[in-house]
């Protein structure tokens, strides 16, 4: 797992503790209260994908358009932003009882998108001193796609898009895209009942989670007896009612939440949700996060070790299996696992940047030709990983190309929110590199995108 901060005001400071943190587990500590950051991990990217692939086509969308994104964040809340994606707070997933009651809410999202709701702030939002914007960072990734005008495009819609809990929608729209999402749910055959339970969990909000809930979803989402009822009557008249939930993916559902939950949580938290006299696949997986997370690798390994006894070509077995490995100073024993990983997710991006740190780790000049062409590979996919970025300016650093470390700097500071620095390393990279080449010409991008956010940010002040 990794985070990408959105937030502009970022020090070099805490952006080095990020970057440089030989336990990647650590940055969550350094994250400043206002700023949010994007959670990614290739396991639970697959699973957001499977699991609202027929929701996004039922509601009209290309699934190759529409990206569930999870915010590192514990309170319950998602919400549309102005772009094709639905933000989700992984304090909503460990929140879910079930896969369904998640896609109960991806569902009325997706409403939002496809009714075409236009993004107002609440009153709250301008008591906020620093709205963060997400958007930047899905312009320079649709940039990097090769879609230069679309990029710019969402650079100028960022302007109105800002965090979630600042966001409100009308009653009416509310409505609508409660009977929207009700269709998508209908049209993908599955079940309103999460969406019901959801609501009700929310309703009683008796949760063991001791995170303020007052700023999220029932904020975006005022609840109303009336909603849930209205709901509940078209749930009941449709014929996927009474199915049942996809066991293949509520199991990974579960492991998901047991994941994130490890990841989040504090480790003692973990472990009063996943004791150790439960050995389920979720309840191993939790652990070996949280042991990971306070810095008992033995004990780490060996949650790790018993999934893969089971699952030897689990590639996220293999992958925690590998970082673990990596993260407590052992790279060149996490080479192995992290190839297998990345060989099975076919080169995953995020896998391969993990599996390119532990290459470059391993200190073996013979090892760095390999972790340059995983880490190109990787980006070339997937550009939103500033940590893989991190990898490569090491790798052009170690051979002495300045010009090109510079670049990929420029690339990860972009993805963790740093305007000036993205700006400053775009500048040195544009003086190495040959005018007009395509390294050069990236370089100009980053350069104009991060100078007009230097200058939007400077007159807000
Ligand atoms: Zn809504």
């Amino acid at each position: 797992m990794d985070t990408v901060t959105s937030g502009w005001n970022k020090t070099i400071r805490q952006f080095a503790a990020r970057t440089m943190a030989v336990c990647a587990i650590a940055v969550i500590a350094v994250q400043p209260v206002s700023a949010q950051s994007i959670l990614r991990d290739a396991e639970t990217e697959a699973l957001l994908a499977d699991m609202s692939r027929d929701l996004i086509m039922a509601a009209g969308l290309l699934p190759s358009n529409v990206n569930v994104v999870v915010i590192n964040d514990r309170s319950i809340n998602a919400f549309v932003a102005g772009t094709q994606d639905v933000y989700i707070h992984s304090g909503l997933i460990e929140a879910a009882g079930n896969s369904n009651e998640v896609q109960g809410v991806i569902a009325h999202e997706l409403g939002h998108i496809a009714l075409g709701h236009s993004i107002t702030r609440s009153e709250s939002a301008s008591k906020a001193t620093n709205i963060t914007i997400l958007s930047l960072l899905l312009g320079i990734a649709a940039i990097a796609a090769g879609a230069g005008e679309a990029g710019m495009g969402i650079m100028g819609a960022g302007q109105q898009a800002a965090l979630g809990k600042f966001l409100a929608h009308t009653r009416g729209e509310e409505a609508g895209a409660d009977v929207a999402g009700a269709k998508y749910l209908s049209q993908a055959g599955l079940t309103g009942k999460g969406s019901i339970n959801f609501f009700k969990r929310l309703q009683n909000l008796e949760f063991r989670l001791a995170i303020p809930q007052e700023d999220s979803y029932n904020r975006s989402h005022p609840l109303s007896g009336e909603r849930i009822t209205l709901l509940q009557e078209i749930y009941e008249n449709d014929p996927a009612f009474d199915r049942p939930i996809d066991p293949e993916i509520e199991a990974r559902f579960q492991r998901v939440k047991a994941k994130l939950v490890g990841y989040v949580a504090d480790p003692a938290e973990t472990l009063r949700d996943y004791p150790e006299t439960d050995l389920s696949v979720p309840g191993r997986y939790a652990r070996a996060y949280a042991w990971h997370k306070s810095a008992y690798p033995e004990k780490a390994l060996e949650s790790a070790r018993s999934l893969l006894d089971e699952s030897p070509d689990d590639p996220y077995f293999l992958e925690i299996y590998g970082q673990i490995l990596l993260e407590s100073g052992r790279p060149q024993e996490a080479i192995a696992p992290l190839q297998k990983a990345v060989a099975n997710t076919n080169a995953q991006s995020l896998i391969a940047g993990v599996y390119g740190h532990a290459l470059i780790a391993s200190e073996d000049p013979a090892n760095l030709p390999e972790a340059e062409r995983v880490l190109k590979a990787a980006l070339a996919r997937d550009a939103a990983n500033p940590f893989a970025w991190y990898q490569l300016g090491v790798v052009y650093e170690t051979r002495g190309d300045r010009p090109r470390a510079a670049l990929a700097s420029a690339e990860r500071y972009v993805l963790q929110g740093n305007a000036p620095l993205a700006l400053r390393s775009a500048e040195e990279a544009m003086i190495g590199l040959p005018q007009g080449a395509a390294d050069w010409i990236r370089a100009q991008d980053i350069a104009i995108l991060a100078r007009d956010a230097v200058e939007r940010q400077s007159r807000r002040r």
